[in-house]
């Protein structure tokens, strides 16, 4: 059967994971959370003190990076250099830090080999920023989410409180907002919605009609060759 690559763009906490992830399950395809590899990335900037406007300082510490996406008790878990990051990749030190250091272009042009390496053979469902601008802009299927500020800090609050995360609606509002606008503004490749990408509006869709929707859509695109 034919296979496709399915590209998720879209601002900070509009779900995209949860319907990426849901997607690749009921395809059969790899899912990849390029969000995770930039909060990797941070998290080892971080750690390591990097100076962001070194550039022989970021080119050393992104040599001594391996991202990689594991399957921890049934979950898809990110590893850094063979250590599972996933729980503190999601902590506010990172979600406050990654959108500057995911500006910075050598960053991303690593981050983006990588993803392309990993689309290669298709079947793949990638989540994140630039996936249907720069990453695939071949992608067969673009979806641009969007959703309702209030509604994605209660998510996010949700989210977090679930994780066992003291964290205030305040401060997750403040920095969805704040990602949004360095996200969107930065020079190198700015969070944009494809001009052949469909948008989808989730403030008022259940995760399962909109999962329904995108799976249409996806079919469309796999059996199009046959109809
Ligand atoms: O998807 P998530 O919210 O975890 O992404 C964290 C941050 O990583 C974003 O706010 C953005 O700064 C950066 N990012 C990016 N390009 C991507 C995915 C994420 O710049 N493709």
């Amino acid at each position: 059967m034919k296979k496709i690559i399915v590209a998720i763009d879209g601002f900070s906490s509009c779900g995209k994971s949860t319907l990426a992830k849901d997607l690749a399950k009921k395809l059969k395809y790899i899912y990849v959370d390029t969000g995770a590899m930039y909060r990797a990335v941070t998290l080892f900037f971080l750690r390591h003190n990097i100076d962001l406007n070194n550039t022989l300082e970021v080119s050393r510490a992104l040599d001594k990076i391996q991202i990689s996406f594991r399957n921890f008790n049934g979950e898809n878990t990110t590893f850094l250099n063979d250590e599972n990051v996933e729980d503190e990749i999601r902590q506010m030190t990172v979600s406050n830090a990654v959108s500057q250091i995911a500006a910075i272009s050598l960053v991303r042009k690593t981050m983006v080999e990588q993803q392309r390496e990993m689309g290669k053979q298709k079947g793949l469902v990638m989540d994140g920023r630039d996936i249907g601008t720069v990453v695939f802009p071949n992608a067969e299927l673009k979806i641009f989410l969007t959703a309702d500020t209030e509604i994605r800090a209660k998510r996010r609050l949700d989210e977090m409180i679930n994780k066992g995360i003291d964290i205030s609606f305040q401060e997750i509002k403040k920095n969805l907002r704040k990602r949004d606008r360095i996200d969107s503004t930065r020079k190198d490749s700015p969070l944009r919605k494809a001009s052949d990408a469909i948008e989808i509006d989730n403030t008022e869709l259940t995760k399962d009609k909109q999962l329904q929707e995108v799976l249409f859509l996806a079919w469309e695109q796999i059996n199009m060759d046959v109809l």
